[in-house]
């Protein structure tokens, strides 16, 4: 495991492009059945405009989640577009890109850049509504509660809705009348 690192010392960047690598673990707080925490890995790529800095790249993001279907936990894994803008400090009463799209904008002079809060916010916006710990799946029926990954159980064969059972013993009843 890599040591954390979420940061770009910006007097220290060279003019022009270069790379970042990022890696580290972060804390969420999207909610129960989300990660807690999320690994972070990746490269950003880094222009110094003298005035910005833009860092762009995708990074891949990992935590254990609980699966949308079988509601069991599984390590899970996403990627992160990560589009982040430093303005220098100076520049601030005229910026031109505040609000302007989902660039998110840091303002820092010199020294430093803590990327870690920018990066969170980048791994939760990223995160699906719901996630599924493999395409093949088979959840849990829907009568009798099994994890069907597991098991099987007598009601699998027919899909159980009480509404088609009530029309199924209508069609079914002798017309007595
Ligand atoms: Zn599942
Ligand atoms: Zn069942």
């Amino acid at each position: 495991m890599k040591p954390d690192f979420m940061k770009l010392d910006i007097d220290r960047q060279d003019y022009g492009r270069s790379e970042i690598e990022i890696s580290g673990t972060l804390a969420l707080d999207m909610g129960e059945d989300c990660p807690g925490t999320a690994t972070v890995q990746g490269t950003l790529i880094v222009d110094n405009l003298e005035t910005r800095f833009l860092l762009n790249g995708k990074v891949k993001a990992s935590g254990q989640s609980q699966c949308g279907r079988c509601l069991e936990d599984f390590q899970f894994e996403w990627d992160v577009p990560v589009d982040i803008m430093i303005m220098l400090q100076q520049e601030r009463n005229q910026d031109p890109y505040e609000g302007q799209n989902k660039t998110m904008i840091l303002h820092q002079n010199r020294g430093e850049v803590d990327l870690s809060e920018t990066l969170t916010e980048c791994l939760v916006l990223a995160f699906p509504i719901a996630t599924v710990c493999s395409e093949e799946c088979k959840g849990l029926c829907s009568s009798c509660g099994i994890d069907l990954n597991r098991q099987s159980c007598e009601c699998t064969n027919e899909d159980f809705d009480p509404r088609w059972a009530a029309l199924d013993d209508l069609e079914n009843e002798p017309e007595s009348k």
